[in-house]
């Protein structure tokens, strides 16, 4: 019996735990590339008038289901749902649109100056097949405009997108389509099933399926023997209404005006039920398969009356979602990614002997305060080594205190680059680090 005790205790100790299958840790050396994307997003969309919006990763699973709809995968099969001890269905949010339009009503959003514009970053769950680059939490990047129908904001969100990638060093492609309002895209999938029906026994198993429920799907599934059949098939945009018409011409006018490359590409719909007109895609340049897509995007002009918004006044909307770890894999694949991925100082404090510790105690705080760009290593007693870490931060300058500083009141001062040293009082320190940092900073 107290065998049995022991081993059990034993393997509970020896028990390893990993993260959960298609869960990540995001490392310390990795969040370099995270701080610059999300830095340099943030500001760009500010200066374009976003706010942050930060949304509860759990939702009513209703939600989902009302707006990205029964049918599609991302409900059907790779929700994270559960039941709360109250009995409650809720999940962990698939993706930030439903969220942010939750959010939009509940608080009242449409009294607010038109449009309203909203960003939003973080993780999002899908259980997914985890194949290279895809995660079952993953992060994005997100931005939705309420309160405007006209096609210059369409633009103006392509537009601005390519901007963020290419501000961050990464050139793109942007695909871009219009599936059109519940009329015209009707009688649009009228025809596309009139097409499919000849080539049926050819589709792959799901889109046979799809084909009856959710026939748009087939024209963006990835196997090979749909892409064929459905390259020949007729194309939404040339079954648009006249008003869905003019607004993609005028996307596309305000799109050439800005100069911005585009490609129509009749294959994009996007799988959820919520979008209609515009929709769009981005591909690294060059790059043009749809696992490597950076992101997404399109109008959702009725899903906030569908969720429960205003019912007498239109809520227009458009929104796009960028995913970051992909955006991230090709920054570290970049030589010339201009991202440091190190961390660095400009002053090291260091000490020998146990009162010049508890000086340089002080003097650390008093520097960091002061505004300067300091580091330390005051664990350590070997002169060396804390020279070493000044190295590994290729600090400019290194501040020495040992026992003739401390009963001199002085501190000795290290160029690391050229090794020349001077000792200086120690009330002048402040004025001297100024005074070297900034002839460095002119040269
Ligand atoms: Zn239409
Ligand atoms: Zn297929």
């Amino acid at each position: 019996m107290i065998m049995n005790l022991n081993l059990k205790e034993i393997t509970n100790r020896m028990q390893k735990f990993k993260s959960v299958k298609g869960f990540k840790d995001i490392l310390p050396e990795d969040q370099f590339y995270w701080d610059f994307v999300r830095n340099k997003f943030i500001s760009i969309v500010k200066s374009y008038g976003f706010e942050r919006i930060d949304l509860p990763i759990l939702e009513n699973s209703g939600l989902f289901v009302k707006s990205v709809g029964s049918g599609t995968d991302m409900v059907d099969k790779e929700m994270f749902s559960f039941e709360t001890l109250g009995k409650k269905k809720v999940s962990l949010r698939p993706e930030g649109t439903a969220g942010t339009v939750r959010s939009y009503i509940e608080h009242g959003m449409l009294n607010r100056r038109k449009p309203v514009k909203l960003f939003y970053l973080g993780p999002m769950f899908r259980y997914d097949r985890p194949q290279a680059g895809r995660y079952r939490q993953f992060h994005q990047f997100g931005l939705e405009i309420f309160g405007e129908s006209s096609p210059v904001i369409d633009a103006q969100l392509i537009f601005l997108c390519k901007q963020l990638f290419s501000e961050i060093g990464i050139e793109t492609d942007i695909h871009i389509n219009s599936i059109g309002c519940q009329d015209c895209r009707k009688e649009y999938i009228g025809q596309l099933k009139n097409y499919l029906k000849k080539n049926r026994k050819n589709l792959c198993p799901d889109c046979q399926s799809r084909y009856l429920k959710n026939t748009l799907r087939v024209l963006d599934c990835k196997e090979k023997g749909c892409q064929e059949i459905v390259s020949e098939a007729p194309q939404i945009i040339d079954y648009l209404c006249d008003d869905c018409n003019k607004h993609f011409v005028k996307v596309l006018e305000y799109l050439g005006d800005a100069e911005t490359a585009y490609q129509l590409n009749p294959l994009i719909v996007r799988g959820l039920d919520y979008y209609n007109r515009t929709v769009f895609e981005i591909f690294p340049k060059g790059n043009e398969k749809r696992q490597s897509a950076l992101g997404a995007g399109g109008r959702y002009d009725d899903l906030v009356r569908n969720l429960g918004g205003s019912q007498e006044e239109e809520t227009p909307a458009i929104g796009v979602a960028l995913g970051m770890k992909r955006i991230i894999n090709i920054l570290k694949k970049k030589e010339d990614s201009g991202i440091i991925t190190s961390r660095t100082s400009d002053i090291f404090v260091a000490q020998l002997g146990e009162r010049a510790r508890k000086k340089v105690f002080s003097l650390f705080e008093r520097l960091r305060r002061l505004g300067f760009d300091v580091a330390e290593d005051i664990s350590k007693t070997s002169l060396k080594q804390q020279l070493e870490e000044a190295n590994n931060l290729k600090v400019k300058f290194a501040l020495i205190i040992g026992q003739k500083e401390i009963l001199d009141k002085t501190i000795l001062i290290r160029d690391m680059e050229s090794g020349s040293q001077e000792i200086i009082p120690e009330d002048k320190v402040e004025k001297v680090l100024i005074k070297r940092l900034k002839s460095i900073k002119k040269v």
